[in-house]
């Protein structure tokens, strides 16, 4: 297969272009490991790569997709032979390096985990980056201390993609799960899934005060902006707010009160540059702990060459909970 299927995005004076081409595997860029993608999908930061909404591309041309499962063909690394099923996610894959809406990837094997025993490499894209960083979340969350007994968790963007994974996961944790949406036609999804009560998004999205009444001790956050504000200015004593997203928006609009009033922690994520140990310990807890059924319930499935058409859809919160990309 020295050409194959392949989304490129190329940038020209008009701005940039994505079309669904075929590609030169003598075009792919360096690396120790090459793999037959069977699975990507889709998630915001692919939204943003495909409609240019944000500069997260940095080379031109461009292969999107930040996320596959596939088989290994070609491997000088160590850890890596052909037919070896593998899992990547991030490390700049579909922004700096090219990445997974292709039938090929080159990529570095120190990058790869070995596909997670448990889950199949559908069921890892259905999981993906989103899923990843809800568990990412989940485990900072852990490790500040903060447990049920505390109090309930929020889940802000909760129809969404890393919002479903984290709504489900932190249900089954023994979480009194408040999902925060605004897609009121949502409310049965998400109870589904495990949230406990619904909370309209509108009340967080609007400038509110530094302390709010206390109503949860632990948030999942992939809103950001005033949402994230009003998140923490209504967290519980000594509680924690995992930040991960942005679809509000990448400001930050709110004071120290929560953090020196109320001992409030706020807990950064980034699922990019995670290292191998901690990935590792991610999926094997997500083969663990997601409820396969659910995962299933949140999933849709299209093929490689429907995805470029719904970069806008995702950053437009019309997409619930995750997609599949079926690649071959
Ligand atoms: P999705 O689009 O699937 O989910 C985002 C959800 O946020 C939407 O479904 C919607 O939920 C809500 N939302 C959308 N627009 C707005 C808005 N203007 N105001 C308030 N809420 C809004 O995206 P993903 O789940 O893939 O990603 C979620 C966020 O997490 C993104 O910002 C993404 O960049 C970030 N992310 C960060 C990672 C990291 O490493 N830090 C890794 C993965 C994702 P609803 O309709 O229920 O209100």
């Amino acid at each position: 297969m020295a050409r194959f299927k392949a989304w490129v995005i190329e940038k020209g004076e008009a701005g940039q272009n994505l079309s669904f081409t075929d590609f030169d595997e003598a075009d792919l860029m360096d690396g120790d490991v090459t793999v037959r993608v069977t699975h990507s999908c889709l998630n915001y930061k692919d939204g943003l790569a495909m409609t240019g909404a944000s500069p997260v591309v940095r080379r031109f041309p461009m292969i999107p997709g930040i996320d596959f499962s596939g088989v290994v063909e070609a491997s000088d690394h160590p850890e890596y032979k052909p037919g070896d099923a593998v899992v990547l996610t991030g490390w700049g894959v579909g922004e700096t390096h090219l990445g997974a809406y292709a039938e090929k990837a080159r990529v570095k094997g120190d990058w790869l985990v070995p596909l997670p025993a448990g889950l199949s490499p559908e069921q890892t894209m259905a999981i993906g980056t989103a899923g990843y960083t809800a568990m990412l979340c989940l485990m900072a969350l852990d490790a500040h201390g903060v447990t049920p007994k505390d109090g309930p968790a929020l889940v802000t963007g909760a129809s969404g993609g890393v919002g479903s994974v984290a709504v489900a996961l932190l249900a089954r944790a023994g979480w009194h799960v408040m999902a925060s949406t605004g897609r009121a036609g949502e409310a049965d999804y998400l109870k589904s899934l495990g949230a406990a009560e619904i909370v309209d998004r509108e009340e967080l999205g609007k400038p509110g005060r530094p302390l709010g009444k206390e109503r949860w001790a632990a948030a999942i956050d992939a809103v950001g902006s005033t949402t994230l504000a009003n998140v923490l200015a209504q967290t519980k004593a000594d509680g924690a707010v995992a930040a991960c997203g942005l679809a509000q928006g990448m400001d930050l609009p709110t004071s120290v009160a929560p953090f020196i009033l109320r001992g409030v922690s706020l807990l950064g994520i980034n699922s990019v540059t995670t290292p191998q140990a901690k990935r590792r310990a991610a999926w094997a807890r997500l083969a663990a702990e997601l409820d396969l059924d659910k995962l299933a319930a949140m999933t849709n499935r299209i093929g490689l060459a429907e995805v470029g058409g719904l970069g806008p859809d995702i950053l437009s919160g019309k997409v619930r909970g995750r997609t599949v990309v079926e690649v071959g």
